[in-house]
């Protein structure tokens, strides 16, 4: 297949905004692909040359492109810088000194190149970066040129999240979404979207059954719904088993062997930024082969106290580990065993697993891998007492799990509930929301030149981040200032592609940073696109605070248009009124 074909059809999803639209566009080209080249090009899609657990850095930066750009056009540097600062794009600059055909650029071959880019690496590599650069660009055409540097910029945005890519692929094989749910399970599983992409296209359908979970391939995160209190805990799940909420940062733990791997629920693949974990689980881990999920916390040696999420993520960053590492130690606590030796235990129930995990895990108290201490009831006053304990333990509160439930991956469901300190409080929880635009402010912060954000939740049916507040406090003034520097990287010309909104922002920014945000209630306002349908007004909160930066989240896993629905609802019933809709989603064509 030729580059072109691909570079148009990137085109093309830039300028719809419509997730059927997208689909389509995505499931022709999926169908014209040849088969061996489906998992390159979904990857592709996201920008990179893998899955997002093992996609390496392409490491080139600026002026490495500049460089480049100078030796494939024959154009002096520093007119090449110029046209740079007037197009203020480095893909718009490369369409406009890139004169090759593009005739012979073929798709696998940009592939092949961008890898030699991204695998070079020792002694000579900025040189030869730049040879394989320069070739490329002197090959291709304007438009193949655009998009070939975006990717190596990490700016290439399509706006075609994972949930348009499955019903492209369901499209391309059944000509429909007839398979769609079965291709989010399996992906569920391997986290890999090229994979399924190419067993389902270049086998039969039945080829996704041969997806396991595998040590070594991260497995979507299970996640927790909520529910207002003990009592209508008990009453929904019956007989559960209750856990302490650690404010860490979810960590899923893989062993093969001496193979030691440390996932995100971002799918990354954090493993060196752990060492002591790793040595904890080659001696506390007894089974050869193991994926575990569970809670990092780091703590103070001196007060033994637990500290909050930030500094538990501030460890990962990756300098300095030895030093945080001796600082703020760290303990794992183990909540679920999803695979042991060759067994998939995620179709087990909780209680299997939980009992597995306790034969695998040798620990004593001082240990850095520890098993989550466990109540298991079905009485009100005993949960509610479990819940205050943790809460007067400084913690977040507990997660509930019903104990005959299975482990579903990537999905938020009633297998598991959790309950936050506060939870008596109007709301009783936190949002987590997308930044998608910034308004420059008046008053004292207009000299940062950033007054207020605009939040987002994210609607996975449509695949649409909707509008749902506008903060103005909670930041320090350097932490606005940092802030201000984090989006204006991250500025889009227009409204981002998956972006529904009828504020208008100073300034655009492409949804990729969450924030947790602490508000007094949710009400109902035309000003959001939240649950807007029609002429309905749609969902605002009210007087929002940001509480934390979530490094941990990407933009899918922000709080959720349905999730913002039921906490309004349960808000109402708190208040004694009626909910005023009915349950679940807004209904909205696609
Ligand atoms: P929150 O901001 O409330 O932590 P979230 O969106 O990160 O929510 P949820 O699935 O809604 O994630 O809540 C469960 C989260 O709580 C898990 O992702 C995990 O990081 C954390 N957690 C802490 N302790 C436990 C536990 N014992 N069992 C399961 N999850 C736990």
């Amino acid at each position: 297949m030729k580059m072109k074909r691909v570079a148009e059809a990137f085109q093309a999803l830039e300028a719809t905004s419509r997730r059927h639209g997208m689909s389509g566009i995505l499931g022709k080209l999926f169908r014209e692909t040849p088969k061996e080249q489906i998992d390159k090009l979904i990857y592709l899609l996201h920008g990179r040359l893998g899955p997002p657990y093992a996609a390496p850095d392409f490491g080139v930066d600026e002026r490495l492109i500049l460089l480049a750009l100078t030796n494939a056009s024959g154009v002096p540097h520093d007119r090449v810088e110029r046209l740079y600062k007037e197009k203020g794009d480095l893909g718009l600059t490369a369409e406009e000194l890139a004169h090759g055909s593009g005739e012979r650029l073929d798709f696998g071959a940009v592939f092949d190149a961008l890898n030699r880019i991204a695998n070079a690496t020792g002694a000579g590599a900025h040189e030869r970066k730049v040879a394989v650069l320069t070739d490329l660009i002197k090959r291709a055409s304007g438009i193949e040129a655009r998009y070939i540097l975006r990717i190596l910029q990490g700016k290439l945005r399509l706006g075609v999240g994972d949930a348009t890519i499955m019903d492209a692929l369901s499209e391309a094989a059944v000509g429909g979404r007839g398979i769609r749910e079965r291709i989010e399970r399996v992906y569920s599983i391997c986290s890999d979207l090229g994979l399924v992409g190419r067993l389902l296209l270049t086998q039969e359908e039945k080829a996704l059954d041969t997806i396991r979970p595998q040590v070594g391939k991260p497995i979507l995160a299970a996640l927790a719904e909520r529910l207002p209190s003990p009592d209508a805990i008990v009453r929904k799940m019956g007989m559960v088993a209750a856990e302490p909420k650690y404010d860490g940062l979810r960590l899923q733990l893989h062993k093969d062997d001496a193979q030691i791997r440390f996932f995100t629920r971002r799918l990354e693949d954090v493993t060196g930024m752990f060492p002591e974990l790793a040595k904890a689980t080659e001696h506390q881990i007894t089974t050869e082969r193991a994926i575990i999920d569970g809670e990092a916390v780091v703590y103070n040696p001196e007060t033994g106290e637990f500290l909050p999420f930030q500094v538990t993520v501030r460890r990962k960053r990756k300098y300095g580990i030895e030093v945080m590492g001796a600082r703020y130690p760290l303990r794992y606590f183990a909540f679920d065993l999803l695979y042991f030796d060759d067994e998939d235990l995620t179709q087990k129930p909780l209680s299997l697993r939980r009992q597995r995990l306790e034969e695998i895990l040798r620990w004593t108290a001082g240990d850095p891998i520890q098993i989550t201490e466990q109540v298991v009831t079905d009485k009100t006053e005993e949960l509610e007492r479990f819940f205050e304990e943790n809460v007067t333990r400084g913690l977040e509160g507990i997660v509930v799990k019903r104990l005959g439930g299975v482990y579903q991956a990537g999905q938020r469901n009633f297998n598991w509930v959790k309950l936050k300190r506060g939870y008596h409080a109007e709301l009783r929880d936190t949002v987590d929301v997308v930044i998608v635009g910034y308004l420059t402010g008046k008053g004292k912060r207009a000299r940062f030149g950033i007054g207020s954000l605009v939040g987002a939740i994210y609607d996975p049916e449509h695949d649409r981040f909707r509008t749902v507040t506008k903060i103005g406090s909670g930041l320090t003034e350097v932490e606005w200032a940092e802030m201000r520097r984090l989006l204006d990287e991250n500025r889009s010309s227009g409204v981002p592609g998956r972006v529904d909104s009828s504020i208008v922002p100073d300034v655009w920014t492409e949804p990729r940073y969450v924030v947790e945000v602490r508000a007094d209630e949710i009400t109902r306002s035309p000003r959001h696109t939240c649950g807007k349908v029609g002429k309905e007004p749609g969902y605002a909160l009210r007087f929002p605070r940001v509480i934390s930066f979530r490094w941990d989240k990407g933009p899918e896993d922000a709080t959720t248009e349905q999730e913002i629905i039921e906490m309004y609802e349960a808000q109402q019933l708190v208040a004694g009124e009626a909910p005023q809709r009915k349950p679940g989603g807004p209904k909205r064509a696609a």
